[in-house]
């Protein structure tokens, strides 16, 4: 069960939110063809100084990864879904490139992510964008207290298929707070009025990770997914906290 928090720790969750939307919002200027994805993270590495905050990815090593995370940005391109490693890898006019980025802020934990179109996109891989995007909103509508957490995989598959895309399965959002991962997995998929019972004080992560073909994900030896057809595939995150009043998303700027 998802632990809950109380005014002060989600007021520290905001601010942990509010520092990673600003830096997310001054990455998001700098994704274009030509830049290296290696670039990126040197940036961002700048850009948690700048905000007084700690990386959550650096060092970390999820549960069936190789080896302790050396970057502070997952940068995954194309077919890759998520856990991209930033490198050498130039990014070319027409990339769908997915940034994903968590920080720490006073032991409080945020985690969004993005996904950018680069110049010219194809309209289908635009369309991608779009609704996964829309899937996210719909699964933050659904995170209600009262609500369950079938609710919310409920409302992202169904806006995801609406679309005519794949939601990928394999992958999930999650529970978050004073750690990166924490209880509950929240699935993309789900059965109305299943699973857990959402309530005020509960703040997860929530991120439809969306495939334009097959489902099927791959893991590749760097511990990056990618999609197993090498489609192309999408990815947004918020960190979302659950309130009386219903849902708040902490990684918005100008909240
Ligand atoms: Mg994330
Ligand atoms: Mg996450």
């Amino acid at each position: 069960m998802a632990l809950i928090k109380n005014e002060k720790e989600i007021a520290l969750m905001a601010e942990a939110g509010r520092k990673l939307a600003r830096v997310l919002a001054a990455l998001r200027k700098e994704v274009k063809a030509g830049v290296t994805t290696a670039a990126l993270d040197a940036r961002a590495r700048e850009l948690l100084k700048e905000v007084d905050a700690v990386s959550a990815f650096l060092g970390y090593k999820p549960h069936g990864a190789a080896k302790p995370y050396p970057a502070v940005l997952c940068v995954s391109v194309n077919d890759t879904v998520v856990h991209g490693v930033p490198g050498e890898y130039v990014i070319r006019d027409g990339d769908l490139v997915k940034i994903d980025m968590g920080l720490v802020h006073e032991r409080y934990y945020s985690d969004s992510a993005i996904t950018i179109g680069v110049g010219k996109v194809a309209a289908s891989a635009r369309k991608l964008i779009q609704a996964t995007e829309e899937a996210l909103r719909a699964g933050i509508k659904a995170a209600r207290a009262g609500n369950t957490l079938g609710d919310i995989g409920f409302a992202v598959s169904e806006q995801v298929h609406r679309g005519g895309f794949s939601v990928i399965q394999q992958l999930t959002g999650h529970g978050i707070g004073t750690a990166l991962h924490e209880d509950p997995y929240v699935f993309n998929v789900g059965r109305q009025g299943e699973g857990d019972v959402l309530k005020a004080g509960m703040v997860i992560a929530i991120e439809p990770m969306v495939a334009m073909g097959k489902p099927q994900v791959k893991q590749l030896r760097d511990d990056s997914f990618a999609t197993k057809d090498g489609s192309l595939s999408a990815h947004f995150e918020h960190t979302v906290a659950i309130t009386s009043s219903g849902p708040r998303i902490l990684t918005e700027s100008g909240i």
